[in-house]
């Protein structure tokens, strides 16, 4: 997929390459797994919500949760995808703490998702497209990096970023068309 490993590229040349045993590029399992939160984020467009899915995998590749954006099918502004799987995963494990586990999301996380990302303990943070606009993990503040906070995590970018940037494209250019 060229267009993930350019982005994947200019993430690691602006410094968000990912530590630990997956440095060296993006290794098969981080683009299985954001194929599931991309099917998760085209189950957005049903309701109109834009396109944004998120998995919570466990260490042996469990699913633990899943979720899409659905602010307009539940009118709450909360409810982001990535809140919305690491909800599902916590009910499920019976515990708020998500170590040991990523959390894949199809775009750059805002702040409230970024900070949520830190509370739930997950160690790993894996996203596709850039959010240059409102992204809370390199592109307007590093939430999940703040020395300040007593969690930090792993961060992996540009994961079939072109993918997930085409489906965030087609929403908004859908919209936009005159009916
Ligand atoms: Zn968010």
């Amino acid at each position: 997929m060229p267009g993930s490993r350019s982005c994947w590229t200019r993430c690691a040349e602006a410094g968000f390459a990912a530590r630990g045993p997956y440095a060296a590029g993006v290794p098969a399992p981080y683009d299985e797994w954001m194929r599931l939160a991309l099917a998760e984020a085209r189950l957005a467009l049903a309701t109109g919500d834009v396109p944004v899915g998120a998995v919570v995998v466990a260490a042996d590749g469990a699913v633990l949760g899943r979720g899409h954006n659905a602010r307009e099918a539940r009118s709450d502004p909360t409810a982001h995808a990535e809140v919305v799987a690491i909800r599902e995963a916590a009910a499920g494990r019976g515990d708020w703490r998500l170590t040991g586990t990523s959390l894949v999301v199809t775009l750059e996380p805002c702040t409230m998702c970024a900070g949520a990302t830190v509370l739930s303990r997950v160690d790993r943070l894996v996203y596709g497209a850039v959010d240059e606009k409102a992204g809370a993990v390199g592109s307007l503040w590093d939430v999940v990096r703040d020395g300040r906070l007593n969690h930090r995590l792993e961060v992996v970018g540009g994961v079939l970023a072109e993918d997930c940037a085409e489906l965030l494209r087609d929403f908004f250019r859908d919209r936009r068309r005159p009916r």
